[in-house]
């Protein structure tokens, strides 16, 4: 028998489209405070987002005659008819988000308007109104969700830890900071009553960037901008030396949303590829303006994706705009040393303003040199320079070439050794054969001021460090001391900063198994000779010796081979002897 559905039902349906987990009631109440001209927004969660979470702002309230009418499904006050979807400015406009939410949550919102004297408060419980009375406050609106999901228990089993959740919700207002910076608009994340991120409205983009991604990043932001008919854009994105190896920072704001499209991520990649190396990415920001009838949101319950008309001119013009910009910005830096800030106007009548400051000494700690081979008194080696006798089986040592093989020959063959390739392994086989707590070493304290994200990755991930003998202290409010590193075989000066960043890099992509594997290669990797290094007769000797142990089919964790052979025979056919 077909029946029609009742309101409550109808909600809870549409919630499944809408509210996905706590980051979608922070998303649409933030939306909605700003599109009631909040200039102050607050997020306060306590104990876990899914229980208690709460948004408030200094909007133009809801009238207390309007706030049931808040809460009907496709209520809006920001349409009226479907013509205004086309024009629209407003990032709500479905007027299905405090119906959804109120029909999984018990929901409470106050809010007062200037007009009045009084304000109203309103309840839902699982989408029953439970009470609807006058009450006071500022002007504003504050919404506060607890129990999301208690009646949805299959959407709730699909929640993952409260640190994860609180994640999420960070990132995003964080995003919402950048892409209202002009607009000074403030705003701060508390848990259980300590405030943990703040954007005051003083901070401009680049202060809002160093907060929550660091001064790395905030000093070596390239701007470029370009204008259009129906669209102009204007994007940050970082100089060479700062990349991430994936590509989870180039981020997409379109008329005050961060969308994600799929088109538009290849077209800049593509973009990349010609002028970084393969496999890094830099920061971008990329703040795109088009007029509302050439772009439509009401492509997805959450409007994170976003449909173009003539996408194609608009992303052939970013692809020029990003080619050109890293173009200049080699161009800058080989034909001047580092200045200060420069404004550059070219033909293009693209305006640069490139900040370059002389970066600051990489903190580069001293890791001890601390021997973790106790046989070494059984390497039979003569040392001295003069007579090189550096041997591996019946193979002496020759030289080091092309700044990164160690050639040794025989009277049969000549043997090509990768040295890098060689120490990552040495490393990545001494790390995963060992307890790395037995092995910690005491280094120098280096101190890493790092961006609010950086440090809470890391703050929240400090057992795990720990394990890989990486002691980590909080310093400040977003830097950290490192006070021990994993032993590490041969090579004496580690940058610990770099580690850090790319610890960061790896515990971001989340998938536990490869987690592990992954931190010891990079630890590996950071920790070994590279090409232009200069060896000692003992580390080269030290190498031979593994190789004697571990036989000739070697290879560095990332799968490359580590030893080539050339025949003599090989060598005499080419002389056709
Ligand atoms: P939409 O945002 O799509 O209109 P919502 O369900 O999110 O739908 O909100 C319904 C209506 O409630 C909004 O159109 C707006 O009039 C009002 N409203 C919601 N939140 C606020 C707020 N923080 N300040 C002022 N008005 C609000
Ligand atoms: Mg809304």
């Amino acid at each position: 028998m077909i029946k029609k559905l009742d309101n409550i039902t109808i909600n809870k349906i549409a919630a499944g489209e809408v509210v996905e987990r706590p980051l979608s009631v922070v998303k649409e109440l933030i939306e909605n405070s700003i599109d009631a001209n909040a200039t102050a927004i607050k997020v306060s969660v306590r104990n876990s987002p899914s229980l208690f979470c709460e948004v408030s702002d200094n909007g133009v309230g809801i009238p207390f005659e309007e706030l049931p009418y808040a809460f009907e499904r496709h209520a809006t006050s920001k349409i009226e008819k479907i013509d205004d979807l086309f024009a629209l400015s407003s990032l709500g406009f479905r007027g299905e988000a405090l119906p959804s939410i109120a029909s999984v949550a018990y929901v409470t919102a106050i809010s007062k308007t200037d007009s009045e004297k009084e304000g109203g408060k309103i309840v839902f419980d699982g989408g029953k109104r439970v009470l609807y009375e006058k009450a006071m406050r500022k002007r504003g609106t504050t919404v506060r969700v607890e129990n999301l999901f208690f009646n949805v228990p299959a959407r709730k089993k699909f929640l993952k830890s409260a640190v994860y959740e609180m994640r999420l919700i960070k990132e995003y207002i964080s995003k919402e900071a950048l892409i209202f910076s002009d607009a000074g608009i403030s705003f701060e994340l508390s848990k259980d009553g300590k405030t943990v991120m703040k954007f005051s409205e003083h901070d401009d983009f680049t202060d809002r960037v160093r907060h929550y991604y660091g001064k790395e990043v905030s000093e070596n932001l390239v701007y470029f901008e370009k204008e259009h008919d129906f669209f102009r854009f204007k994007g940050y994105i970082t100089a060479q030396h700062i990349v991430k190896k994936n590509s989870s920072e180039l981020n997409f704001f379109v008329n005050g949303r961060a969308i994600k499209h799929k088109k538009l991520l290849f077209v800049v990649k593509n973009s990349l590829r010609e002028v970084l190396e393969p496999g890094t990415y830099p920061y971008l920001f990329l703040f795109l303006e088009i007029s509302p009838d050439f772009i439509d949101f009401n492509v997805h319950p959450q409007k994170i994706e976003a449909r173009f008309t003539n996408e194609d001119i608009i992303f052939s013009s970013i692809y020029k705009s990003i080619k050109d910009t890293f173009q200049k910005l080699d161009a800058i830096s080989t034909v001047s040393s580092f200045g200060n800030e420069r404004e550059f106007s070219d033909s293009n009548d693209y305006t640069y303003s490139v900040s370059r400051r002389n970066r600051t000494e990489d903190i580069v700690a001293e890791a001890k040199r601390i021997n973790l081979f106790d046989d070494q008194d059984d390497i039979k080696m003569d040392f001295s320079r003069a007579e090189k006798k550096i041997s591996l089986f019946d193979y002496k040592y020759v030289d080091t070439i092309f700044e990164r093989y160690l050639l040794f020959s025989s009277n049969e063959e000549l043997l090509f050794i990768d040295f890098h390739a060689l120490n990552e392994r040495i490393n990545y086989d001494k790390f995963l054969n060992d307890n790395f707590l037995k092995y910690k070493s005491n280094i120098i304290p280096v101190a890493v001021s790092l961006g609010k994200k950086e440090f809470d990755l890391i703050m929240e991930n400090k057992d795990l460090l720990d394990r890989f003998g990486i002691t980590i202290r909080e310093f400040g409010e977003s830097s950290v001391i490192v006070e021990t590193l994993p032993q590490m075989r041969l090579k004496q000066n580690i940058n610990v900063e770099k580690l850090l960043h790319e610890i960061v890099e790896i515990i971001e992509k989340e998938s536990d198994e490869k987690l592990f594997a992954d931190v010891i290669a990079t630890m590996a990797c950071k920790a070994s000779f590279r090409t232009g290094d200069k060896l000692s007769d003992e580390d080269i000797a030290i190498f031979a010796k593994y190789i004697e142990n571990g036989g000739f089919s070697l290879t560095c964790p990332h799968g490359r081979p580590v030893i080539k052979k050339i025949k003599k025979y090989d060598i005499d056919k080419l002389f056709k002897r």
